[in-house]
């Protein structure tokens, strides 16, 4: 997950010293990040469907342990994914 975050990141620095800084370079390599997290929109809590990366209005690059709106613990049911 941070892998993908500092990829796109990366990607948006080397693209940006190739073609120069432009708005359509910037607003594909958000693409490319955004289908390399794909998998982390979808991890939602079993039992209330909020998404584990929300904590209020803030996302974080990680997963809550336990869900902030009904307390299910996530890490039983998605533990693949630490
Ligand atoms: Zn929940």
């Amino acid at each position: 997950m941070l892998g993908s975050v500092a990829f796109g990141v990366l990607l948006v620095a080397a693209v940006d010293r190739i073609w120069g800084h432009s708005n359509i370079a910037f607003a594909a390599a958000i693409l490319v990040l955004l289908i390399a997290n794909a998998p982390m929109l979808r991890f939602n809590c079993p039992r209330c469907g909020k998404n584990a990366f929300f904590r209020g209005p803030f996302v974080i690059p990680w997963p809550n342990r336990v869900c902030t709106r009904c307390g299910q613990d996530l890490r039983e049911t998605h533990s693949q994914n630490r």
